[in-house]
């Protein structure tokens, strides 16, 4: 079975096969005991031990559960870098389990310039006083990556697609200049997933999620992950989780799983959606500026073709003024004005005053992060309705 190819991309297939049966299936079985189809949710803080020294393989949850190494092993699985990956409470979590595990007083972070904004905060605000510093560049400038490169250089963090201007990073030349530098290679993947972007072929070492968003994808949940084929770093991340009380609790976890099984047919819906949206917001006479990886007027389109398995579903639009945004915000009644992004529901947002606020507002415009800049997360709701509110709204 193959992966559905990207609207309006006419490349040479470029299926990956297995995706929907990995995620179905992949490090989940029917249970042994009771032959349920469906993980059953472990909802127990302990588990008795037989005897004294011996243990089930689960003691307490604060260490590991059942339900969430049911979710880790299936994430694995999706990402190809089984057996194991290591889920956590928040994505913002997973970040900073990821910080504690492999830095200390001294080391120094290459970061995209474009992340997301906790992330932003993360490092300038918390890290930094734990003497970690942080510089900020510009992933598509691999001289600048090149020269930000030091002996004390841990992480080199990007986001590709960027939120909120979705910039594209080329993971496979960034994991070239890399290749020879000690320093981990980290891609926040959240807005493709493994299912739209696989990353771990381009020499990423590390691959970072907020499930918060397509993963779990229903609104209902937040939550984080980490997956890495060095199984030493994954158990050392895991041992931070276990000491700094991280973990994805065993019912989220659960709705993360049933979330999962249908990633691939959400994001080809989800893409086809923001192309229809993209496209009729690129002829709209009060929009200055569409953002879309998958129009060809995006300055990376090529690479998005190359590098994604689809497009994705979130897009970024400019109107003329901040007055005349907050214009539109007010006037959406499909579109909710909320701060998530890839769920099934349709969301608009406000970067500079809500998602992005706490980035200095100088870095916010230098990375073309304007005050009439509005961010949609293009749900699956049918794509005549979702042009029509915003007709009506952009008036
Ligand atoms: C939301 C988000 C995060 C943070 O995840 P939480 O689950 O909200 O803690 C990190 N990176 C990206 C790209 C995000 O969109």
């Amino acid at each position: 079975m193959s992966f559905p190819l990207p609207a309006g991309v006419a490349s040479a297939p470029r299926a990956v096969p297995g995706t929907y049966t990995r995620i179905l299936h992949g490090g989940l079985g029917p249970d042994p005991v009771t032959g349920a189809i469906v993980e059953p949710i472990v909802q127990s803080t302990t588990f008795v031990q037989p005897e004294v020294g011996v243990d089930t393989g689960f003691t307490y949850s604060r260490a590991a559960n059942p339900t969430v190494s049911a979710l880790e092993r299936n994430l694995a699985a999706l990402e190809g870098c089984e057996p194991d990956a290591v889920a956590f409470a928040t994505g913002m979590a997973a970040t900073t389990a990821l910080c504690l595990a492999t830095l200390k007083a001294g080391d120094h972070v290459i970061c995209g310039d474009v992340v997301y904004g906790g992330t932003v905060r993360l490092l300038r605000e918390i890290l930094a006083g734990f003497d970690v510093r942080t510089t900020f560049v510009d992933p598509t400038d691999l001289d600048a990556v090149r020269e930000a490169l030091c002996d004390d250089t841990r992480l080199v963090f990007v986001e590709t697609p960027a939120n909120p201007t979705l910039k594209l990073c080329d993971l496979a030349a960034l994991g070239r200049l890399l290749a020879d530098h000690p320093a981990r290679f980290v891609v926040d993947n959240t807005f493709l997933t493994a299912a739209g972007q696989p990353c771990l072929e381009h020499g990423v070492d590390v691959v970072l999620y907020s499930t918060t968003k397509y993963i779990e994808g229903h609104n209902s949940t937040v939550g984080g992950a980490i997956l890495t084929p060095d199984a030493a770093l994954r158990e050392r991340i895991a041992w931070c989780r276990k000491a700094t009380g991280s973990i994805q609790s065993p019912f989220e976890a659960w709705l993360t799983l049933r979330g999962l099984k249908t990633l691939p047919l959400r994001l080809q819906r989800h893409s086809d959606n923001a192309l229809a949206v993209a496209r009729f917001l690129e002829a709209h006479p009060r929009v200055s500026r569409v953002i879309y990886p998958g129009l060809p007027s995006h300055p990376q389109h090529a690479l998005a073709a190359q590098q994604q398995l689809v497009f994705g579903g979130m897009l970024a639009f400019e109107v003329e003024s901040t007055e005349a945004s907050l214009e539109v915000l007010r006037r959406v009644k499909l579109c909710s004005l909320a701060e998530n992004l890839g769920a099934v529901e349709t969301l608009i947002t406000h970067p500079a005053s809500m998602t992005h606020a706490d980035v200095p507002v100088e870095q916010r415009l230098a990375i073309g992060l304007t005050e009439g800049l509005m961010r949609l997360s293009v749900g699956l709701e049918d794509p005549e309705d979702l042009i029509a509110d915003l007709a009506q709204a952009l008036g």
